[in-house]
């Protein structure tokens, strides 16, 4: 017997990918066969059916998310001198990006809930601020709305990191829809997972999605010409083949994780820890459902216990990592941030997550039966 079988995992990628056999074997047989590697057939074709998916013009594919995050930087020529503003509480390749291109990245706090605090972002704008960089955290659009208006008022650019909101909805638009420019990334354990990196810039500007080409491409339109920084952030053709079959399923897992998430939220209503709010009709993908638990080591410590595997996004906020130390905000700047990374707990979610084990992990935290053994 499978040692594992008895083990509730946190995230399941193989799962989804037998169900996709033999589709996924046959794209990549594809691109072997037509030896396609670089910027082939599949990418292009991507490109189209991704910027379609999120209701934008351009897609410009790149080798990871963060990638999508620093060319859009290096597009707007924003660089050394310049300030981004960004969340404390987000994944370390937001910070990263804005780093890579020399510019300094100015933290704030997030809300209560760890979204974007559209006042703290406006009282952290200076004369050399000029982008903002939202991040749909967990796979919830915060107030994008409130950004954008920020924004517009103070001539700064929008870019959003949607790397955890594939297919979130905000008043009828998707992620990606709204700011000047939106990164996405394709990890394997995201809503939409490659089989190894890859990544994704969209927009509505031709300029932007043109020099963004270029950019990716060792800074030439032209081959053997170079007129940007000669770098590599080409998304691979086989990457973009296993993604296009998946494509399709996309909507129909964001589906299940809200259905999942519901199943818990009736699971742990009134029970030991505090839940993501609730929101409106698809504005939540649920790349994570994330709990926040008074004694969130303890917990963890318990169900790891009882074979339940859980994570942490993320135990360290950004201000008090040792390489970003240097920025200068002291341990105490970001309260919201500070409690967040302190107390959250990532449950089990993945689309083929059975209810049986959403039922053993409500259990293990509650203490309490779950309905279905109750019957
Ligand atoms: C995954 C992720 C990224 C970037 O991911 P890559 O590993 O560079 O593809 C950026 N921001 C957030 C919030 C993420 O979760």
């Amino acid at each position: 017997m499978d040692p594992r079988a008895d083990v509730v995992r946190f995230v399941d990628v193989q799962a989804q990918i037998r169900t996709l056999q033999p589709a996924i074997g046959d794209a990549i047989q594809e691109v072997i066969e037509r030896g396609d590697f670089i910027l082939g057939q599949a990418v292009t074709a991507f490109e189209g059916e991704w910027a379609r998916y999120c209701g934008v013009k351009h897609a410009v594919g790149v080798d990871s998310g963060l990638s999508a995050i620093e060319l859009a930087l290096r597009a707007a020529r924003i660089g050394e001198g310049d300030e981004v503003i960004t969340q404390a509480n987000t994944f370390i390749a937001t910070v990263g990006a804005v780093m890579a291109v020399g510019a300094r990245p100015v933290l704030v706090d997030c809300d209560e809930h760890g979204e974007v605090d559209v006042a703290a972002v406006e009282r952290a704008i200076t004369k050399r601020t000029r982008a903002i960089l939202p991040v749909h955290l967990y796979g919830l659009i915060g107030d994008i709305d409130g950004v954008l208006e920020l924004a517009g008022q103070a001539g700064l650019r929008v870019i959003e990191d949607a790397c955890q909101a594939h297919g979130a909805v905000y008043r009828g638009r998707r992620a990606g829809s709204f700011g000047w420019a939106a990164a996405f990334s394709f990890y394997p354990a995201k809503n939409l997972g490659a089989f190894g990196d890859a990544g994704m810039l969209v927009t509505e500007d031709d300029d932007l999605a043109e020099t963004v080409r270029m950019l990716r491409n060792y800074g030439s339109k032209v081959k053997y010409q170079h007129v940007a920084a000669p770098l590599n952030h080409r998304l691979d053709t086989i990457q973009a083949a296993v993604l296009r079959v998946k494509l399709p399923h996309l909507d129909s897992w964001n589906d299940r994780r809200q259905y999942l998430a519901d199943a818990y939220r009736e699971h742990l209503s009134g029970g030991p820890v505090g839940l993501p709010e609730s929101t409106q009709e698809g504005r939540h993908v649920y790349h994570l459902f994330v709990v926040q638990a008074p004694e969130r080591d303890a917990m963890r410590a318990a169900l790891t216990a009882q074979g339940i595997e859980t994570g942490v996004h993320y135990p360290i906020p950004l201000h008090a990592q040792p390489v970003l130390r240097s920025l200068g905000y002291p341990v105490g700047t970001f309260p919201n941030a500070e409690r967040i990374a302190a107390h959250s707990l990532s449950l089990p979610m993945y689309p083929e997550l059975p209810l049986s084990h959403l039922g053993r992990v409500a259990q293990a935290i509650t203490g309490r039966g779950t309905r279905r053994q109750a019957a």
